[in-house]
């Protein structure tokens, strides 16, 4: 049966919006989108939108959701056991879904949990974003992520971690350029796998189809990534004319992920954060901030990114992140379409998702007022009045409002 919402304001996701808009789904897509009414095939059911605005659904490019939020995740997540990590991720999966994000890219999680967590959203079984999934993220030994990652090292180990990760089914491959803030005893400023290893890696998974992301924070590794092909700068703390200039020639995008350093510096030690990690956030945070508004400023595309699963960075408040992109000089409108059309193309599925427009897939929000005005609208989940995914609604029921 096909559904139509009627007359609310329409945010398209690429920059347009229609005040009255029309938009009518049938099965799993959308098949027409206008300002105004339409004629509607019989039997439609009408869902009334006055006072309400339609979204895309929106898209994080960076999650884990094998970690859980709490103080010191990376320590629970290794102590914990396979069962009780998967039985969390399903719920975060679950949370995410019903804060408004129907999709997510996973960059890094346990064993294979995310992996079988993506095959049971898709086949029906449970309920959560679509998801894609990196498996492993490939580090160099000692390498920040180490705990969790696949260490490599060396141009033909790393190619091999690399056919490993897409021979178990991941759908992109992640790779560590740089030092972080969540590993003990290594520099955020610091770079890691070398260039060769990238290239190779990088190399690797583009003949099997594959995108790649690394996370990236000090300037000589983000050169290095940059350099080698990569298609997704993650973080990008310590960004420079060159990186960022490199960074709009090849079309690479940005997924600064601000809610993660904002959470550790806002809960701190006191909240039970590993002194090390607050360290490093206080020390990195201002040039992660300028570096955001620089590229900004110089026309790289920005998507919406979390890190949700560190600390206090938790599932079902992802899109907290358009808030704080706001802060750093986005207009609402902008920070919806990095958190829509945008992430959609650094997932490589613009075709189908990113933007309400006809033929895509019916992946929608309905929220509660109009989230140009107060972009904190959309950071409670209350305020998510229904969440559509495929076609199918999947959080609540306006027909009696
Ligand atoms: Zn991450």
């Amino acid at each position: 049966m096909a559904i139509a919402f009627i007359g609310g304001l329409v945010i398209i996701g690429d920059g347009r919006i229609l005040e009255h808009g029309t938009v009518l789904l049938d099965g799993q897509r959308i098949t027409k989108v206008i300002e105004g009414e339409m004629d509607l095939p019989p039997d439609t059911r009408k869902i009334p939108l006055e006072g309400r605005t339609v979204l895309p659904g929106f898209i994080d490019c960076h999650v884990h959701l094998c970690l859980d939020g709490g103080p010191d995740p990376i320590s629970s997540v290794i102590t914990e056991s396979v069962p009780m990590t998967t039985l969390k991720a399903v719920q975060f999966a679950r949370d995410t879904l019903m804060a408004g994000v129907t999709t997510v890219r996973d960059l890094g999680g346990k064993e294979e949990i995310a992996l079988v967590l993506r095959d049971a959203i898709c086949s029906g079984l449970i309920s959560g974003p679509r998801m894609l999934v990196s498996r492993q993220m490939i580090c160099m030994t000692g390498g920040h992520g180490w705990p969790v990652g696949r260490e490599a090292d060396g141009p033909d180990e790393v190619r091999k971690a690399v056919r490993q990760q897409i021979k178990k089914g991941a759908d992109l491959v992640k790779f560590m350029a740089t030092g972080g803030v969540l590993t003990p005893g290594v520099e955020p400023g610091a770079a890691q796998l070398t260039e060769e290893e990238l290239r190779a890696g990088i190399e690797e998974a583009h003949k099997a189809g594959r995108k790649t992301a690394t996370h990236a924070m000090g300037t000589e590794g983000t050169l290095n990534a940059l350099r080698a092909g990569i298609d997704s700068i993650e973080h990008g703390v310590y960004l420079d004319d060159q990186s960022v200039s490199l960074m709009v020639k090849q079309g690479v995008a940005l997924v600064p992920t601000l809610s993660a350093l904002y959470n550790i510096e806002a809960k701190g030690i006191e909240g039970g954060i590993p002194e090390y990690a607050v360290e490093k956030t206080k020390r990195v945070k201002p040039y992660h901030l300028s570096s955001i508004r620089m590229a900004r400023e110089t026309g790289v595309r920005i998507a919406m990114g979390t890190d949700a699963g560190t600390p206090f960075n938790m599932h079902g408040e992802n899109i907290g992140e358009l808030k704080f992109l706001v802060e750093q000089g986005f207009s609402p409108i902008e920070a919806i379409q990095a958190g829509t059309r945008i992430a959609a193309e650094v997932l490589g599925m613009e075709s189908d998702l990113g933007s309400i427009e006809e033929g895509k897939l019916a992946d929608l929000v309905v929220v509660e007022g109009n989230p140009l005005d107060n972009i904190g609208l959309l950071r409670d989940p209350e305020a998510i009045k229904l969440v559509v995914q495929g076609g199918k609604i999947v959080k609540g029921n306006l027909d009696q409002s």
